[in-house]
Parts: structure tokens; C-alpha cells; sequence
């Protein structure tokens, strides 16, 4: 079975230390594609690393909402840069956070345009994240047109109602094995109302794990303890995406891969086919 990771941060220092050891189980548990997700600018770099050396996942570049007060004076101009010399990059992680301590959405809306305009002048898939704004993304994107490239709303936790108009204006939604947290079963329901193909799988790896009685791949951070969401948990999304919506795992795996490659493109080089740093 192939799955499509739609949205991760593999580039995070925490999980370098132990990329060689999680790498084999994850691609044993399926993991044939995955999308990096930049958050600020100072990572890009890494990002840009971490798909030369791993060819097999893409990069995504952009301000997160909680990174928005430290962007630089240049960053434009740089995630120009980015988009030009990879044409295969497209643009996130970017959106709006009610939750994250000092926001200013007013600011983040802002920047939020401002990326998301930049993406479609690239004619690149954009990344969205969103906790507690939802009024504000649907105002933000109520004005601009649909985007043809299509985009993504990861982890959606929005009203289950917007799910159509938000569908309309080209969303993605993928699932995450964080909705298996018992409060967040109606995330996990929300799933029933969406349109298949718009359906994706995420892990957000290292970020946000599966509760521990979900978590078949335990892991933590070698310094510190933190605990670390396992790229392999892609497959605990795709169990739970299945039970919930009363499918086989064999049929969700081919959809989601599907939905995946309309998105992000062709996953042409699949996993193991790694590029020695040179
Ligand atoms: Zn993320």
C-alpha cells in the first residue's frame, strides 16, 4: 500500500537525530511521498536540504501565523527565490491563529494575502493552517478567486458546515492521527461530509501524535524527551480515516494517493530513492 503524507515538517531539528532509524519503519508502514512544510524563512534552508537529500518528498515554503512577528524585511524576495529554482515547491505552511499568544490577525491576514497571491502568480498548491479563525480565513478568501491550483486546509478542525464553501473555493482537507483524541471526534466525523476527492492524509510528523493508546510507533526526542510524532503514524491516519468513514484501508490508501498527486503533482520518485548529500 502507498500512502501520500500531505503534511509534515520532517526538516525539524528534533527528529534529525533520529531520520535513519524512522525512515525504514515508515516506509515499511507505507510512506511513499510527503510534503515539508517550512515556517518561517530561517528553515527554508533546511527544507531546501532535506528534498535535495530526499527526493522523494517535496518542499513547501512559508511564514506560519505563529512565526509572522519574526519574519524578515526580505522574505519576499526569498520565497520568490524558493519558488523559482524548485518548480516543484509549493507554498505553506501559511495561514491564521486566533490561539498563539500576541496574534494580530489583522497583520496575519496580511501576510497571509500576500503568500497566497504570490502562490497563485507561481500557479503553486498552498498549505493553510487555521485554529480559531475561521470567520476571518473564510472573509480573507471570500475576495479572491478560486484558486486553480487548488489548496489545503491541514487538520481541519473548522465548522462542519463550511466544509461546502470552503470545498467551492478549491480546499483540500486532510486527516490527521491527532483527530484520535477522544474530544475530537467531531474532527474526526466532519470527515463523513467531505467530498472524497478532496480527502488527504497528514501527520504533521514531528508535531502532534496520536494518543498513546493509538501510537503503535512511540517515539522522543534524544534530547529532552519531547515526544515525537513517527512519520509511520501516516498509516494510524489512514486506519482511522477508514473505520471512520466505513471503508477499506486498500481503498483510502489508493484515493488519498490519488488526491495527493492532483494536488502536489506526480509523485515520480518513490520512497528510497534517496540522494546521497554531495
Ligand atoms: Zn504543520
Amino acid at each position: 500500500m502507498k500512502l501520500c503524507d500531505a503534511h509534515t515538517h520532517y526538516h525539524f531539528p528534533s527528529l534529525a537525530p533520529c531520520w535513519e532509524a524512522v525512515w525504514p519503519e515508515a516506509r515499511a508502514a507505507g510512506v511513499t511521498a510527503a510534503v515539508v512544510n517550512g515556517t518561517g524563512g530561517e528553515d527554508w534552508p533546511l527544507v531546501a536540504e532535506f528534498v535535495r537529500k530526499h527526493s522523494w518528498c517535496r518542499a513547501a515554503y512559508g511564514i506560519h501565523p505563529w512565526q509572522a512577528p519574526r519574519r524578515s524585511a526580505g522574505w519576499e524576495t526569498d520565497l520568490r527565490a524558493r519558488l523559482e529554482s524548485d518548480p516543484r515547491a509549493s507554498v505553506g505552511e501559511i495561514g491564521l491563529d486566533a490561539w498563539v499568544e500576541g496574534h494580530d490577525l489583522k497583520d496575519q491576514t496580511d501576510l497571509f494575502l500576500r503568500q497566497w497571491d504570490l502562490a497563485a502568480s507561481y500557479g503553486r498548491p498552498v498549505t493553510v493552517h487555521c485554529v480559531g479563525a475561521w470567520q476571518e480565513l473564510r472573509a480573507a478568501l471570500k475576495p479572491q478567486a478560486p484558486s486553480g491550483e487548488g489548496f489545503l486546509i491541514h487538520a481541519y478542525n473548522g465548522p462542519p458546515e463550511w466544509i461546502p464553501w470552503f470545498a467551492g473555493k478549491g480546499a483540500y482537507f486532510s486527516f490527521s492521527p491527532y483527530f484520535l483524541l477522544d474530544r475530537k471526534r467531531p474532527q474526526r466525523e466532519a470527515f463523513r461530509q467531505m467530498p472524497p476527492e478532496r480527502i488527504l492524509l497528514e501527520t504533521d510528523s514531528p508535531e502532534l501524535s496520536p494518543p498513546p493508546e493509538h501510537n503503535p510507533w512511540p517515539l522522543h526526542e534524544t534530547a529532552g524527551g519531547k515526544s515525537l510524532n513517527h512519520p509511520a503514524n501516516l498509516a494510524v491516519a489512514l486506519k482511522s480515516l477508514a473505520s471512520t468513514l466505513d471503508r477499506e484501508e486498500a481503498e483510502m490508501a489508493a484515493l488519498t494517493t490519488r488526491n495527493w498527486q492532483r494536488l502536489f503533482g506526480p509523485a515520480g520518485l518513490m520512497a528510497g530513492d534517496v540522494i546521497k548529500a554531495g
